[in-house]
């Protein structure tokens, strides 16, 4: 099976503990797709101007990402977001988005893409994710949207509507909070789900996420790293991961779910051991095996049989 995403491809300008860097590849759709190019077929629907380098269109394509929907807008310039971390790199601040080509952006389906099985709706203006959601010639089998702040504040009717439509939404604890308006996590999850959406992935940096499917809750821990350097794109890094195996695995179980959300967090934990996507576009099978594994291992503990007791 195969993934459609729009989103943002853009030049990111960071401040992190670690050092900064100016004007890297970055952007949702590109951490998304680049993560899971490894599970699976993607295409990317954005728009780029035409200071956007080939060096970096090769990159993606090197991944085997499908860049024929990639507009370049001749005359524009690439989207550019820029953001400096605290101390302990969990907060950030945004200090400046601009987004240059994707204001006047009318993104436009292909034929072959209109059937894509499994959708992501990666942060971007929620016009556009509607306008994305609404060209599919059939409705896809999973519909997966993520947003952020600068959405939430900025255009909340058109996010209302896209929420509405899809069946699970990643946030993280702040957007969650934002779009419920309650602080307890499982309160906002349930305010979300009568909006639409049955599962809600929240997720919480370091601390790693909560999924609610249904009424059922799953958590998978944030993986313990010494060095972590860069957290941008560690969301979408982790949508990459989570879409790209239930894509590969077809399995919407449970079950499919709750190995979705620690192949997420793995390839998130990935994304923050860089800057950009130095780590993330680097990794081999023998890597993503021996970190999903170490999940395994950080988490599994004996489970009480149906009839033992702790205390006797
Ligand atoms: P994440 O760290 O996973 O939440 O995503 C960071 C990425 O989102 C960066 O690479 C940015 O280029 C991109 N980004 C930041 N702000 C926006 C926005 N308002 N719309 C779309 N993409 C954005």
């Amino acid at each position: 099976m195969s993934v459609l995403v729009v989103g943002s491809v853009a030049y990111d300008s960071v401040v992190t503990p670690s050092g900064n860097r100016q004007d890297s590849l970055g952007g949702s759709a590109t951490f998304f797709s680049v993560a899971s190019s490894y599970f699976t077929d993607v295409s990317v629907v954005a728009v780029v101007g035409d200071d956007f380098k080939s060096k970096d269109i090769d990159f993606m394509k090197k991944h085997g990402v499908d860049v024929s929907g990639l507009e370049v807008c001749q005359g524009g310039k690439t989207f550019r977001w820029s953001g400096v971390y605290s101390e302990d790199v969990n907060t950030r601040e945004t200090l400046e988005t601009q987004l240059n080509v994707f204001a006047d952006f009318s993104p436009k389906i292909h034929c072959e893409q209109k059937r894509t099985p499994f959708l992501f709706l990666a942060n971007i203006d929620p016009d556009l994710q509607f306008s994305v959601l609404s060209q599919m010639d059939e409705r896809p089998q999973l519909v997966a949207l993520d947003s952020m702040n600068y959405w939430i504040e900025g255009k909340n009717c058109s996010l209302n509507k896209v929420i509405e439509s899809v069946d699970l939404l990643f946030v993280d604890e702040g957007e969650a909070r934002a779009i419920a308006g309650e602080f307890n996590l499982i309160r906002c999850a349930e305010h979300i789900m009568r909006l639409g959406p049955q599962t809600i992935v929240i997720k919480r940096g370091e601390h790693g996420v909560l999924v609610f499917h249904g009424s059922v809750i799953f958590s998978a821990p944030g993986f313990p790293l010494t060095n972590p350097l860069d957290p941008t794109g560690a969301g979408d890094s982790f949508a990459g991961g989570f879409i790209g195996y239930l894509s590969a695995s077809g399995d919407l179980s449970l079950n499919g779910f709750r190995r979705a959300a620690v192949i997420g967090s793995v390839m998130g934990s990935f994304a923050v051991e860089s800057f950009g996507l130095d780590r993330i576009g680097s990794l081999t099978v023998a890597d993503i095996d021996a970190r999903f594994r170490a999940f395994t291992e950080l988490s599994q503990f004996q489970p009480l049989d149906e009839r033992e007791s702790l205390l006797n």
